[in-house]
């Protein structure tokens, strides 16, 4: 029998859609991320922690096994080069969509037919780029990719949207979407199989959670 589980969440949007899921499992937090510096967050079930990473991270902590399950973005695990993680169940939160946008009037530059596209999502923006046939030149930025066609650095962005209100407030328009995207359950290879007393009823009971939303 294994006796104890780490899961891996990032803090802000996916932590707080993660909560009713969680107490779904009858697992509460002792202190919330935003209150509390620590990392490492006891729960109200002795043998459950909470571990508070960044959101490109959650993947390398379940694949290496130092958290047995996590919560991310199914835009991480797209980018995300690794070996191999079970992704067992679509939990339908921090919904959002990953889109080509530009200017609302753009100039679009002659750069010889090739467009220059902005993006923290190199992965995802060059095989869709691909799998449409064209050819374009990646800029990778790690943040505000809206601001790059403003300033003429790219011709497009490749972004997540929501509401659709940062990419209004600085002038752009969604002109493609990518894919849908939202927050998956992973789980470690090693974990599934040696702590599945403890994974198994829990995937269970999500997919039900998840089911009857
Ligand atoms: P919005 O203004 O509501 O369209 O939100 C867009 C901003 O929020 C962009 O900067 C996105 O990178 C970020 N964003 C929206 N949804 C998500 C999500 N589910 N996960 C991570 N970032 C998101």
């Amino acid at each position: 029998m294994s006796d104890n589980i780490t899961i891996a969440v990032s803090k802000g949007r996916i932590f707080k859609d993660a909560m009713p899921l969680l107490a779904a499992l009858d697992i509460y937090p002792t202190e919330a991320p935003e209150t509390t510096r620590k990392l490492i967050l006891e729960t109200n079930r002795p043998e459950v922690k909470i571990i508070i990473v960044r959101a490109t991270d959650v993947p390398t902590y379940v694949e290496y096994g130092a958290a047995d399950i996590g919560i991310a973005g199914k835009d991480v695990l797209l980018e995300y080069n690794g070996n191999g993680l079970y992704e067992p169940l679509d939990l339908k939160i921090a919904q959002c969509r990953m889109v080509v946008a530009e200017l609302k009037n753009s100039r679009n530059e002659d750069r010889g037919g090739r467009k220059r596209i902005a993006t923290k999502y190199v992965n995802i923006a060059r095989n869709y780029f691909a799998s449409q046939g064209k050819q374009v030149e990646i800029i990778k930025l790690y943040g505000s990719m809206e601001l790059a066609p403003v300033l003429g650095l790219a011709d497009q962005i490749v972004d997540l949207v929501d509401t659709g209100n940062t990419l209004k407030a600085n002038g752009l328009v969604e002109v493609e979407t990518i894919t849908d995207i939202s927050s998956r359950l992973i789980v470690n290879k090693g974990a599934m199989k040696m702590k599945n007393d403890l994974i198994k009823p829990m995937l269970e009971k999500l997919t039900e959670v998840v089911a009857a939303k």
